[in-house]
């Protein structure tokens, strides 16, 4: 099962595992969403991985822990103050029958990860679907490294970013790419989910090379434009 649960305003805490498995679920913004979506789906979860400390992504850590005391909760050095219980910055892990590949993808944080497994990529705040996430507590060179890692994984890797920013991330792209057909033709599908309340995501790593500016960018200099670029669209 792959599932973006919508929380919060516009962020997502995906549960992701195979068939007949336990569960993985990424990311813990507001434990609300979740147990009404576990009550709804009942279901085993093995894990909680945190992608960084913001607390649209850790707030209700501490509920979770509560709820689920035998559940371990991986996160970055960043998000040991919140809650998380295995510190991951880069490497696998092994869990049950699911190896989780973590990727260190600073910029937005410092230390923010994100996590491929089964050849779904977590990238939290690191990569949206057409744009990548504010630099804040990292640094742009951080960040370009970081899209460019993500950027070597296989065309066909199942994209699952934090916040359904697309429709405003589409806009942006349109603006500054040259090539705009892809963009544009994903315009008219999201708008259509959109406005029957389904996620724009997942995405795939094949369909974002075509339509994610940041992951076109070749050098830092054009990358760090971009991103300032965007934060004033
Ligand atoms: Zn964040």
């Amino acid at each position: 099962m792959l599932v973006p649960i919508p929380a919060l305003n516009d962020n997502y805490i995906w549960l992701y595992g195979r068939e007949k498995s336990a569960q993985i679920v990424i990311d813990m913004p507001d434990i609300s969403p979740f147990l009404a979506f576990l009550a709804e789906n009942p279901t085993k979860i093995t894990a909680l991985l945190l992608t960084h400390n913001h607390s649209d992504h850790v707030a209700g850590v501490p509920e979770f822990k509560r709820l689920f005391p035998d559940v371990p909760v991986f996160g970055p050095t960043e998000c040991a103050d919140f809650g998380a219980t295995q510190i991951v910055d880069e490497g696998e892990i092994k869990l049950g029958d699911y190896c989780i590949q973590v990727i260190p993808t600073g910029g937005h944080t410092a230390n923010h990860v994100s996590y491929v497994v089964d050849g779904h990529l977590f990238c939290g705040d690191t990569l949206f679907s057409a744009g990548c996430g504010r630099v804040f507590t990292g640094d742009y060179a951080q960040m370009f490294a970081s899209v460019q890692r993500l950027n070597q994984l296989a065309d066909d890797t199942i994209v699952c970013p934090a916040h359904e920013y697309t429709s405003s991330n589409l806009a942006f792209a349109e603006s500054v790419l040259v090539e705009k057909s892809a963009v544009q033709n994903q315009q008219v599908l999201v708008q259509k989910l959109r406005a029957q309340n389904k996620a724009s995501l997942p995405t795939t790593l094949g369909l974002e090379r075509q339509i994610n500016p940041f992951l076109q960018a070749k050098t830092l200099e054009e990358f760090t434009a971009l991103r300032k670029a965007k934060d004033a669209f």
